[in-house]
């Protein structure tokens, strides 16, 4: 199954995207964590990426869909995958769409995890990765053990100030691929506002999966 998952910064794609592609054995390709990893390796590229994360702007398309191909090409990705913060603007939905048809693959189902930019101000700015095993904590929600709380990362784009421009990326530029995928028939929408339980709950039976928590 070709799986995306659609919605704002902080709406959960990246804590949900863990138990779904585990559950379907398919690999999770998130944009947001291999722009990450370009950044922290000080590649060429990454000094490039680090100037539009840090300003909550979106890095441009043609560079982007040049590490979705990269990644999308590899062998565990020929089964089946899981984009995770991609595509982010209609162009590189379109690009997307070129790219696996010329492969006879398709995009089956775009997840939308819809929650009010409210919400998201108080979910992102207490959220903590753990650079070790990926887990991505809340210090009110998710809480993290005590034993991993010295080595949890803040990204530096997880402020408030910053947010606010990733929040207006996202209405103008990514918000239109709801329309998009809706008229292709392969959007479903999840209630995002919640436990970590429930909405795992609500996007397994989106997906038709048997929910197991
Ligand atoms: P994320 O972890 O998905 O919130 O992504 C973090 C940052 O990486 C974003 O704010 C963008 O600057 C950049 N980024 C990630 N995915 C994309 C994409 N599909 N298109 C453009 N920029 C992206």
């Amino acid at each position: 199954m070709n799986l995306i998952l659609l919605g704002p910064p902080g709406s959960g794609k990246g804590t949900q995207a863990e138990s779904i592609t585990r559950t379907l054995g398919i690999p999770q390709v998130s944009t947001g964590d291999i722009i990450r990893s370009a950044i922290r390796n000080q590649t060429p590229l990454g000094v490039e990426f680090k100037r539009f994360t840090n300003a909550g702007a979106l890095v441009p398309d043609d560079l982007v869909n040049q590490l979705v191909r990269e990644r999308l090409t590899e062998p565990d990705c020929l089964s089946g995958f899981m984009l995770d913060g991609y595509p982010r603007t209609v162009a590189q939905a379109d690009w997307l769409d070129r790219m696996l048809a010329l492969e006879g693959r398709r995009v089956d189902s775009v997840i939308l995890f819809d929650v009010a930019d409210e919400v998201i101000v108080t979910r992102i700015t207490g959220r903590r990765t753990d650079p070790v095993t990926g887990h991505i904590y809340h210090l009110t929600f998710d809480p993290p053990p005590a034993e991993v709380i010295g080595r949890l990362v803040h990204r530096p784009d997880d402020t408030e100030e910053v947010l606010v421009k990733r929040l207006a990326e996202y209405h103008a530029k990514t918000a239109p691929l709801i329309p998009y995928y809706e008229d292709r028939g392969v959007l479903v929408r999840v209630d995002g506002v919640g436990g970590l339980a429930d909405v795992q709950q609500r996007a397994f039976r989106a997906l038709g999966l048997a929910v197991t928590a």
